[in-house]
């Protein structure tokens, strides 16, 4: 035990059993993330192998060496098998059965024959470094996921790592054996000690980059869900365009805006003219359809710095910066036009629209609340002017000239 004590296996086992700890806690805390639970069985199973190891080197009993390199392996696989899973790739069980199959065969061959350990411990290692050659491939080579992308090149990275020092075991076992040298205990052996002072560090490092992966991979995912959610927010579900909530933020804004450098502002409001009756022609599917077309031809005729948004029903509204009352006059004229000129179907049925529009510029002391009002009743003159037309509303005191 004393060996032990000043050998760097007890610090490498206490590394596994810390990874193996942040495994189950990964597992816990992200238990629906493919990756994770492979990882926390593998790195368990890997603690198992060489807990049943140390029990062979302290009572050479043949079945602990068994169970112990097959255990490892076994693990190590495991681990393996999670990376995959990770990356929503087939998962190829077939490592588990090869590598253990294999290490079983040589090490009960190993026994019955009382074979050469340099050269059990040569294949021990080819094996174990071979295994994470096809998980280094994928990770190095996948592309489908920027977003873990950084973090599963430090998984790559430590596979490597991990894989040219056990390889490098593999071969010193393999020299050993060639040249037959003496059996050495593994506290003592340079080719042992590889593997705990440099492969378990890469081990850690590459779970590391799993546990990277992972919240990167959770992050991205609530990061889309926030956008979703924002967008849900403010975002018509019909038409696609800003909801009332969403546009009201941006007409206070803007007349902030117009009001401090003194620019221009002019807001119009636009009501379908007899939808209803377009909803008991059409159905009420094919009232939404002829909302979305209006709202695309409007989108179209706007500017890329106007806002066009649905504020309710059939009811819109487009916002005009740096706009006077004539030229707006003119864009919304055009806009009533091409309406009214456009032949529209649904389900082979054709049909025509039209719309009333008022609309109203931002004075020097008006409001955001004040201008939706004067559109509005802007619009309620257009309807009782027969509809299909564009008004301007008018301070009362310049109607009376
Ligand atoms: P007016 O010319 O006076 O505006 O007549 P109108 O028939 O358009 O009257 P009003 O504006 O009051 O009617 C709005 C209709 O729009 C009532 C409702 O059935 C319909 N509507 C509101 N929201 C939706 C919607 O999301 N989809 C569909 N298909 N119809 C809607
Ligand atoms: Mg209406
Ligand atoms: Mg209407």
């Amino acid at each position: 035990m004393a060996q032990l004590y000043f050998s760097p296996m007890l610090l490498g086992i206490c590394l596994l059993l810390s990874i193996a700890l942040c495994a189950t806690a990964l597992y816990w805390m992200a238990p629906n993330e493919s990756g994770p639970g492979f990882w926390m069985a593998g790195t368990w199973t890997l603690i198992l192998g060489v807990a049943l190891f140390i029990g062979f080197v302290l009572t050479r009993s043949p079945v602990l060496n068994v169970l112990g390199n097959a255990a490892q392996l076994a693990g190590e696989a495991l681990f393996l098998l999670g990376i995959f899973h990770f990356m929503r790739r087939p998962l190829p069980w077939w490592l588990i059965p090869v590598s253990v199959g294999a290490m079983v065969i040589a090490n009960i061959h190993y026994w019955l024959v009382h074979g050469n350990s340099n050269l059990l411990m040569g294949i021990y290692s080819s094996i174990a470094g071979l295994l994470p050659i096809q998980a280094i491939w994928v990770l190095f080579r996948d592309r489908s996921d920027p977003a873990t992308r950084p973090a599963r090149l430090l998984v790559g990275c430590s596979l490597v790592l991990y894989c040219a020092t056990t390889l490098w075991r593999g071969a010193l076992g393999y020299y050993d054996w060639w040249d037959q040298a003496l059996y050495k205990q593994p506290y003592e052996s340079f080719s042992y000690l590889l593997s705990y002072n440099f492969a378990i560090p890469a081990l850690v490092l590459g779970f590391l980059g799993c546990s990277l992966m992972t919240t990167q991979r959770v992050l991205a995912r609530s990061h889309r869900l926030a956008a979703q959610l924002q967008e849900q927010a403010t975002r018509d579900p019909l038409t696609g365009v800003l909801n009332r909530r969403a546009f009201h933020q941006a007409l206070v804004a803007e007349v902030i805006r117009s009001q401090r450098y003194g620019r221009p502002l002019c807001l119009a409001m636009f009501d379908l003219d007899r939808f209803k009756q377009l909803n008991d022609d059409l159905g009420h599917l094919g009232g939404d359809d002829a909302l979305q077309h209006f709202s695309h031809l409007c989108q179209q005729q706007a500017r890329r710095t106007d806002t066009f948004a649905r504020f309710g029903g059939e009811e819109f509204v487009l916002l005009m910066p740096e706009t006077d009352a004539d030229q707006a006059q003119l864009l919304l004229e055009r806009i009533r036009l091409t309406l009214a000129e456009q032949q529209f179907s649904y389900q082979d049925r054709h049909y025509r629209m039209a719309v009333s529009i008022g609309f109203a510029e931002l004075s020097s002391n008006g409001s955001p609340d004040q201008l939706l009002r004067q559109a509005d009743l802007a619009l309620y003159q257009a309807k009782e002017a027969g509809r299909n037309q564009v008004r301007l509303w008018m301070a009362p005191a310049s109607m009376a000239y």
